[in-house]
């Protein structure tokens, strides 16, 4: 029988890292996720693998010298460990024969993307990449908005996403090569956004990097600015940076209102949405939602019926692909033009899958990004 026709249609996942998103988002996620069950943990922390396992009534914990093992016992695997490492552990679980949902960015380079591809294809499992608000109300409304035309033509996307990183944390230690630094972690929210509201793949890109001197960013820059052109000349522009106050907003201007999404991006708090055309100006709030038990359900809904992921490998590339030109023609000083890709399903409000949240879960041996 293969995997995905087991009779109690409930896929079974092994967490694979054990970090700070794992522990405050994606385990507890199972508990609202109906079509799914937890039945591995894989963790290089001892420590972990007893408390957290004992946490979730897990008996089957992995050290990563043992993934092979944990990959037998999972239908699924949900990867939540460091970009630079995303590739080797989704490739080796295609290869085993092992469905993966892999957090983002999808990998370092569209090589290693690529091969991610092309491992789920040659082994015919489903590779999805975990972007949580293609299936997240806010976001859903803003795209049926802009693609309804009340705005008007689309012309300009404007967004900042900042935070302040701790030093230490794996987003300021690894260097760019490894996918550390604010592109590959904020500047992907900011481009796929684009992508999503303009419905199209920029064709050039122009970014510019800073870094104020503060000693956390030595192997990362502080920030980036990034402008993409899109066809029909939209202009998008976004900052991201890992030295600033918290901020998470985008803003969408069309020939005849505007939106802006403030907050746009988050998971731990109720979005919100302003809305103007003409004089008239609009303010919505969407609810606080368990989004990552919402993309668990929609990934395994997709194992149990034979359904390819919209939020794709090729998604995942396509992002990938832009971070890797900002930061070349941030090197370079020089616009980078990316070549035309295929067209691939975008999300739309029939994605959305809507859960309960949950409460703040005690972790074990983690920090957060920005060592609350
Ligand atoms: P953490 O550093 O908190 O966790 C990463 C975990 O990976 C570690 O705790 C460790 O777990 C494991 N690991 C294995 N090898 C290494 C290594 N060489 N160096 C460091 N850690 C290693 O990171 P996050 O949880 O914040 O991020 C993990 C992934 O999730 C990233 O890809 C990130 O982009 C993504 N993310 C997505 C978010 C979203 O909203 N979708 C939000 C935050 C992060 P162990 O000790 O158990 O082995």
């Amino acid at each position: 029988m293969s995997r995905s026709g087991r009779s109690n249609r409930k896929i079974r996942y092994a967490v694979v890292g054990l970090g700070h998103l794992a522990q405050v988002a994606v385990l507890p996620a199972f508990a609202k996720a109906q079509n799914s069950e937890l039945v591995a943990l894989v963790s290089g922390d001892a420590e972990k693998r007893y408390k957290v396992g004992k946490k979730y009534g897990i008996q089957q914990v992995y050290s990563y010298d043992d993934y092979q093992k944990a990959l037998l016992s999972a239908d699924a695997v949900y990867i939540v460990l460091p970009n630079h490492l995303h590739r080797e552990f989704a490739v080796r679980a295609a290869n085993a024969g092992v469905h993966v949902l892999c957090e983002k960015p999808m990998a370092v380079t569209e090589q290693d993307c690529q091969a991610m591809i092309d491992a789920a294809s040659q082994n015919r499992v489903k590779l999805m990449i975990a972007y949580r608000l293609h299936f997240e109300e806010s976001n859903l409304e803003a795209i049926k908005l802009a693609n309804g035309g009340k705005l008007g033509k689309l012309r300009i996307f404007d967004s900042e996403f900042a935070q302040q990183v701790a030093a230490g944390n794996i987003r300021i230690t690894e260097p760019v090569e490894n996918g550390g630094g604010p592109l590959y972690d904020m500047g992907v929210y900011c481009i796929n956004a684009a992508r999503y509201l303009f419905r199209a793949e920029p064709t050039e890109i122009f970014a510019v990097r800073a870094n104020g001197g503060d000693s956390r960013f030595r192997k990362v820059e502080e920030m980036t600015s990034v402008i993409m052109r899109f066809p029909q000349d939209r202009l998008a522009t976004f900052t991201c940076s890992f030295g600033s106050a918290d901020i998470s907003r985008y803003t969408l201007v069309g020939t005849k209102g505007l939106l802006t999404a403030d907050p746009a991006y988050d998971y731990t708090i109720a979005l919100k949405q302003q809305i103007t055309i003409g004089e008239k100006t609009t303010t919505r709030k969407f609810a606080k939602r368990d989004q990552f038990a919402a993309q668990l359900v929609y990934f395994s809904d997709c194992i149990l019926k034979g359904k390819e992921p919209e939020p794709s490998g090729l998604e995942g590339l396509a992002d990938v692909r832009i971070i890797r030109a900002a930061y070349e023609s941030a090197r370079s000083g020089k616009v980078v033009k990316v070549p035309e890709l295929p067209p691939k399903k975008r999300p739309t409000s029939h994605q959305e899958i809507r859960r309960a949240p949950h409460a703040k879960p005690m972790t074990v041996n983690v920090q957060s990004p920005s060592g609350e």
